[in-house]
């Protein structure tokens, strides 16, 4: 089975940035269930073709179990046609190849395309439809593609055989990439419908996470997530009732639709990665061997702490279960070979507690966290992180409040996040920061990130934290509660 994606973006050569896949250089991968080779039938300037065919190992499927069992006998687990439809097997196989793609983490050597809509044009020639063509037009024109299919004939030599259900299915839009890499992680095995072997509870957490910021409002979420999650009931009514944003009910939950807007406004800039890539340059800079990065979220900094081997001992803590089950994924942390894993461990638990598990490490990063913690907990916070835990640095960042008067998709006077709590002026946090240096005993210098405008300064404000002396702090009364 395979896949081709095309660009005629100029130069098209850089979809070999994006995916990270050199055009002159076929590649293979491992998989669970076979094999992926990577390559690209054609790569000039003007158009580039990148071919992904997954090998499947039928054989080894149902040795190993891990194949579909039961249904159509032995016979039908040795001769099927996993081979050669598309299928979920695609799809994890793009998971496992595009990663870094599907991600949306920024390419280096071509910083902002990532974000950047592109001209793309996917080929499928063999892709099972269970539904027909009104099923793949259901899924991807809201999506804004233009869908050509035709369907297969069973075999071209003997046409009274009939129609088989397979389709050549051709989709072009214009989206970044890894959004489109997302629909078709997820929508891929949707039209399938085939028994995935995958399906376990975690799917629910990546199919709302691929799903993010365009899955919520698909008006065939319903149809999408009942078969990504294959009829499995509970599963399904889990992910309805966080597609519908069921408020108030769960705060993880939330969180996650939530990050998505946050995502929009702020995606033009890039400014995660940004704001990542400097909070690291500050973690790097003070030599710190052993990091917390506290409300890790989905472990974005945490992957690029694990790639760094300065980093010997790494933490996240989050009080969301769900963005850990993310975070050890993107982390590959089941996979990683046994000295990589010593280095991190994730942890299950809320910044308003103190914790004796936070001591001990030299820094910590604070991104993007304390906006979403209410004013009167921000104090027990504070009391833990700089009280209790006590790292000599800590690199905070925070939104700056005056800098989304810039952003036209933000109405006047709202938060970038619908969580947020607050967010501040660059005056009200020079004051935060100054009270907390000298409570605590502190020095701290404040950095402006992101693109920065004369009047209203940068889209983010970072401040870093260094211990002035390492004695303990005993603080009575407690907190301004
Ligand atoms: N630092 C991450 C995530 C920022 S989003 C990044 O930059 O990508 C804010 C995160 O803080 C969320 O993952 C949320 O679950 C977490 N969080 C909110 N309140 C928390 C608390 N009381 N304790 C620990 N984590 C918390």
């Amino acid at each position: 089975m395979y896949l081709t994606l095309s660009t005629r973006h100029s130069p098209a050569t850089d979809l070999g940035y994006l995916l990270r896949k050199n055009p002159q250089r076929p590649q293979s991968f491992p998989l669970t269930f076979g094999r992926a080779h990577v390559f690209y039938p054609e790569a000039d300037e003007h158009r580039c073709t990148v071919a992904l065919l997954v090998e499947i190992d039928p054989v080894g499927l149902v040795r190993t179990r891990r194949g579909p069992s039961g249904e159509g006998g032995l016979l039908d687990q040795y001769v099927n046609d996993r081979p050669y439809a598309a299928s979920s097997f695609l799809s994890v196989a793009l998971a496992e190849v595009f990663g870094t793609a599907l991600s949306g983490s920024d390419s280096k050597d071509r910083p902002g395309l990532m974000a950047q809509a592109l001209p793309f044009e996917v080929v499928v020639p063999a892709l099972p439809c269970r539904g027909g063509e009104p099923i793949l037009r259901q899924l991807f024109e809201p999506l804004g593609y233009q869908v050509t299919c035709q369907r297969l004939p069973l075999d071209a030599q003997f046409p009274e055989w009939g129609e088989s259900s397979l389709f050549r299915v051709t989709l072009s839009t214009t989206v970044p990439l890894p959004l489109l890499l997302s629909h078709l992680y997820v929508l891929l095995p949707v039209l399938d419908n085939d028994k995935h072997y995958w399906v376990g509870d975690d799917e629910v957490a990546k199919l709302l996470r691929h799903g993010e910021g365009w899955l919520a409002n698909h008006p065939a979420r319903e149809l999408i997530a009942r078969r990504y999650l294959k009829h499995r009931r509970s599963l399904f009514a889990e992910a309805l009732a966080q597609l519908i944003q069921d408020d108030g009910e769960d705060p993880n939950t939330e969180a996650e639709t939530q990050a998505a807007e946050e995502a929009t406004v702020e995606r033009a800039l890039s400014l995660h990665e940004q704001r990542l890539e400097t909070v690291l340059t500050h973690l790097k800079a003070h030599g710190a061997k052993s990091v917390l990065d506290l409300g890790c979220g989905e472990g974005r900094l945490l992957r690029r702490l694990l790639q760094d081997r300065q980093f010997e001992r790494i933490l996240g803590l989050d009080v969301s279960h769900q963005a850990l089950e993310a975070a050890a994924e993107r982390l590959h942390l089941d996979r990683l070979p046994e000295a990589k894993r010593q280095r991190i461990q994730l942890l299950h638990g809320s910044l308003m507690y103190r914790d004796e598990r936070l001591s001990g490490f030299e820094a910590a990063a604070v991104v993007e966290v304390i906006e979403h913690l209410d004013p009167p907990r921000l104090a027990a916070f504070e009391r833990v992180l700089f009280e209790a835990a006590r790292p000599a640095l800590v690199v905070l960042t925070t939104p700056n409040r005056e800098y989304n008067a810039t952003w036209e998709s933000l109405p006047a006077g709202q938060f970038r996040h619908r969580d947020h709590r607050f967010e501040w002026t660059r005056a009200e946090f020079e004051q935060w920061c100054a009270t907390i240096a000298a409570r605590f005993r502190y020095a701290v210098q404040r950095h402006p990130v992101g693109p920065e405008d004369p009047l209203l300064g940068a889209p983010t404000q970072l401040a870093v934290f260094t211990l002035l002396d390492s004695q303990q702090v005993t603080l009575h009364p407690a907190s301004p509660e």
